[in-house]
């Protein structure tokens, strides 16, 4: 029954359910608010009997000058009952009339028993009947009882003598039909109001949270119209800046981000495929014109050269669109240590010597103060490696490229400077893009791929380095590396 109930909920529509759960709640409150009138307006009412009865009590007793606790008269209380229940009494002083007149005997019943119950007076009223007598009661008490079919709130009131014995008691009792016929009434009312209060409520709540979730219903349609091919759909914006909004936006965000990502991921795999190709149709035709006729041994020595440039060149692609891959999703974490930067660059310079002395290159590298960052050392010989390849293919013989390094504040920062042909200022934004050439032609004929600043933007952005650049048409180029210093990361290692 338990999990019948769980799995009806589980399938059941949120706006359903809001406006089932909130009329559960306003339910139950309307319940304890209306057990709560009920009550206590029957305990007003009771309270109004028994203050009626208890006046009655007083009347009667002062009446017939007896008490409970001083019994005497218990004679007199006779007479006046007698004569009470007979309307006689014609000898009685006018006091006494008026008296009788309010006991209002029509609708009060008055009884005296002994100590035994027997009845020994009561009132016209009562006709034949007798009222219940509870022996077991000591004390004056209140209680509900059954007289002739109907119900009477009665008190027994026990009458003692002077020495204190018990020598009989009072019973007085108040018909409770019409009160009983109120209380059952606004019983009725209650009872038959609540289905009728709560059906409205959930409706009424069914249609707020209908109203409500409207956003959600449109994120849902947009989601659901949204492919591969369609990603320029957005959720329209909710009126309220609310809890909504703020999904409606996120998601719209992440939409964009997703549209990003897809058509980065689309240009990558046209723009990979593009460059696999080029050097594959240039092998494959190369090797196609050879095998038509024997030629020269010079001929095939250049040609096969020729291939195996190419296909130098593909293996390079694949090994940088590898290397991109692995950053990219994450696989490769930099291993952060205290690297000390002058040694870097020097291995690097080192090793790119050769290169910049076979185009008449000059590299400077100007030490001012021995500093340490905080790098992976491989991921960062690979950042200045690509810099200054760049450099090295971008200048032209005969010019520099120097390399500086300086402190400032929490950071190390080194400058790789070139005098060569520079970036185009529109096109600066850009050149961190993959596959992205500022011009075709200076790129292939120098092998550029367009993808080794991307690296370098991947490898920086992993160790928290900034990369920079500035760069002026035939006049030269500078990136900026940021790193953090590595006493701003480790300061404990570097005081020992
Ligand atoms: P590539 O392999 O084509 O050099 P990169 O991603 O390394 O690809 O560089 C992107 C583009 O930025 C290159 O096409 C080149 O035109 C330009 N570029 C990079 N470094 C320099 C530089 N030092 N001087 C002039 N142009 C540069």
């Amino acid at each position: 029954m338990k999990q019948f109930a769980l799995k009806g909920l589980s399938v059941m529509s949120l706006r359903n359910r809001i406006a089932l759960y909130y009329t559960i709640a306003t339910g139950f409150l309307i319940a304890i608010v209306f057990t709560t009138i009920f009550f206590m307006v029957e305990k007003i009412v009771y309270k109004q009997f028994d203050d009626q009865i208890k006046k009655e009590i007083s009347e009667i007793l002062a009446d017939s000058n007896i008490s409970p606790d001083n019994f005497q008269g218990f004679d007199s209380f006779r007479d006046i009952d007698a004569d009470h229940t007979s309307e006689k009494g014609d000898n009685r002083d006018e006091e006494h009339k008026h008296k009788r007149r309010k006991l209002k005997v029509d609708t009060e019943f008055i009884q005296l028993v002994n100590r035994d119950g027997e009845v020994i007076n009561k009132s016209a009223s009562l006709s034949w009947c007798v009222l219940a007598f509870n022996p077991n009661q000591s004390g004056t008490s209140y209680f509900d009882s059954n007289f002739g079919g109907s119900m009477v709130r009665q008190a027994q009131v026990p009458l003692n003598s002077a020495d204190g014995k018990n020598e009989g008691y009072l019973i007085v009792a108040v018909p409770l039909k019409n009160a009983l016929i109120v209380l059952h009434d606004l019983k009725d009312i209650f009872l038959f109001s609540f289905p009728v209060i709560l059906l409205p409520l959930f409706l009424l709540t069914r249609s707020i949270a209908i109203k409500s979730i409207s956003p959600i219903e449109k994120v849902i349609a947009t989601a659901e119209k949204m492919s591969q091919s369609n990603l320029d759909q957005r959720i329209p914006l909710p009126f309220h800046h609310d809890e909504l909004y703020r999904l409606a936006s996120t998601i719209n965000a992440l939409f964009g981000r997703m549209q990003d990502a897809f058509q980065r991921e689309k240009h990558f795999t046209a723009d990979a495929s593009h460059e696999l190709k080029t050097p594959l149709a240039v092998v494959k035709g190369t090797l196609e014109v050879l095998i038509r006729k024997p030629r020269e041994r010079e001929h095939y020595e250049s040609r096969i050269q020729f291939c195996l440039k190419e296909l130098n060149r593909m293996a390079h692609l694949i090994e940088q669109l590898l290397m991109l891959a692995r950053y990219e999703s994450n696989k490769m974490t930099p291993r952060i240590v205290v690297v000390p930067l002058d040694p870097l660059l020097d291995s690097v310079v080192e090793r790119m010597m050769p290169t910049a002395q076979a185009k008449g290159i000059a590299i400077t590298l100007n030490h001012t103060e021995q500093v340490k960052i905080a790098a992976d050392p491989g991921m960062l010989e690979m950042i200045v490696e690509n810099i200054l390849s760049n450099a090295i293919k971008y200048s032209s013989s005969s010019s520099s490229i120097t390399i500086e390094v300086a402190r400032s504040e929490n950071n190390v920062v080194c400058t790789i400077s070139d005098q060569g042909i520079g970036i185009p200022a529109e096109k600066l934004h850009a050149i961190f893009d993959r596959f992205y050439r500022v011009d075709e032609s200076r790129s292939s004929s120098t092998g550029g791929l367009g993808l080794g600043l991307s690296i370098v933007k991947k490898l920086a952005d992993l160790q928290q380095i900034r990369v920079s650049v500035n760069s002026v048409t035939d006049k030269g180029t500078t990136f900026t590396l940021t790193c953090p210093a590595a006493e701003s990361r480790y300061p404990m290692e570097m005081s020992c």
